[in-house]
Formats: structure tokens, C-alpha cells, sequence
């Protein structure tokens, strides 16, 4: 069942929406400002974004560069008909589609039901690295271990990432680092370290004895060929 979020700050028309995509059968969230947006983004993993840019605080359009930055999740920009110049804008920014209020609860399906179609399509392998029992969703910014979802931090998810597009290579901690934190000069490489330890308490059967993340002593560190 697909999970739609609906980002609108109108109380009366969000739950009209979400009342209607939940007869159509889908699941339906409402947020009414960016930061909760984000919020359940992250925590829901929605599979549509219904996205009104008129939001108390944040912005549409920026809460939509926010999403962007983090997931491919089809947007659908809810826009007034006085604005016209929100639609050039909103696809600018990432958006897929947009609807124009006042809209019809069978066009706003539709658009939702093609939004969701193409997102399907476009599902590309390269998305998803496996390896060892690990799926690590480049797209939906998660990782499973044998299908349970290990709930990575943003660092965690980064390292995994590089050393699985990697695997097999020797990843140098200065590379890590470099790639992971940027030119950060209060941080050194035993950050790259404790990281790599709570990544493989989350990752590894036994942490003390990796399968998965191996340590290439003096050098860095490689994901399992
Ligand atoms: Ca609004």
C-alpha cells in the first residue's frame, strides 16, 4: 500500500485530501509546515509528496530543495492559480508534477496515481548496492540487514555507501574522511574510527569480529569481495 504524504497547512483541506486517497485505498500523512515535512519524510519514507507551497515558515518551493537533497520521492506541487510563475519554479527545484487549486479530488488521484507509476518505472538497479546481506538504498537513503532496516545516521549511511560502491578496495581513512566530512579541520581520522564501530554495531552480526567492514591495518578500511 503506497504512503502519501500531504504537506498543507489548510487543516479542512489536507484531511478532505487524506480522507480521499485513504478511500482510494492508499495511506495518507499530513504535515502542516516544512519542518514536520522533513520530519516525517525521514520517519515514513512516503512514496509521493503532496507539496502546497503557501506553508507558514519554510516555504513549498524550499521544502521541496530540502526533500531533494535527501530523496528521489515524486513531488507533486499544489499551487494557486494567481501564481503561475510557482509552477516554472517548483519544477525547477525538483518538483514532478503540480496541480492547481482549487483541484478536483479525481485529478489530484490521478496525478498521484501517475506520479507513483512513473516512480515505479524509473526504479533503477544501480539504486540499491546488496552485498553479504546488506541492501543499501541509494534512493530511499536506507539499509537493510537480511530485510530489517538497520537505521543508520547520515555519516554511517555515507561510509557504507563509498565502501560498497567500493567493494573489495582498500578505502584509505583520509579518503573517508575527506569524502564523508569535507575539509573540516577540527576533525581527524579516529572519527572515521568511531564511526566504523557503531556502523558495524549496526551492520554486523558480531561487531568484534567483522564479516562485512574489514580493517586494512594502517591503511583504511574495505567492504567485503
Ligand atoms: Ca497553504
Amino acid at each position: 500500500m503506497a504512503r502519501i504524504l500531504i504537506v498543507e497547512d489548510e487543516t479542512l483541506l489536507a484531511e478532505t485530501v487524506a480522507f480521499n486517497l485513504r478511500e482510494e485505498g492508499y495511506k495518507a500523512d499530513i504535515a502542516g509546515d516544512g519542518a514536520s515535512a522533513i520530519d516525517l519524510l525521514r520517519r515514513e519514507k512516503p512514496d509521493a509528496v503532496l507539496l502546497d507551497i503557501m506553508l507558514p515558515g519554510i516555504d513549498g518551493l524550499e521544502v521541496c530543495k530540502l526533500i531533494r537533497r535527501e530523496s528521489d520521492v515524486p513531488v507533486i506541487m499544489l499551487t494557486a492559480k494567481s501564481r503561475e510563475v510557482d509552477k516554472v519554479v517548483g519544477l525547477e527545484v525538483g518538483a514532478d508534477d503540480y496541480v492547481t487549486k482549487p483541484f478536483g479530488m479525481m485529478e489530484l488521484i490521478a496525478r498521484v496515481r501517475a506520479a507513483l507509476r512513473r516512480s515505479r518505472c524509473s526504479v533503477r538497479p544501480a539504486d540499491v548496492l546488496q552485498g553479504h546481506g546488506l541492501e543499501l538504498d541509494t534512493a530511499r537513503h536506507t539499509v537493510r540487514v537480511h530485510g530489517i532496516e538497520a537505521g543508520l545516521r547520515p555519516k554511517e549511511f555515507e561510509l557504507l555507501h563509498i565502501l560498497m560502491a567500493n567493494r573489495g578496495r582498500v578505502m584509505e581513512r583520509s579518503l573517508l574522511l575527506d569524502r564523508v566530512w569535507g575539509e573540516n579541520e577540527y576533525i581527524d581520522a579516529g572519527t572515521v574510527d568511531v564511526h566504523i564501530r557503531r556502523l558495524r554495531e549496526k551492520v554486523e552480526e558480531n561487531p568484534s569480529k567483522p564479516a562485512r567492514i574489514l580493517t586494512v591495518r594502517g591503511v583504511g578500511y574495505k567492504f567485503a569481495e
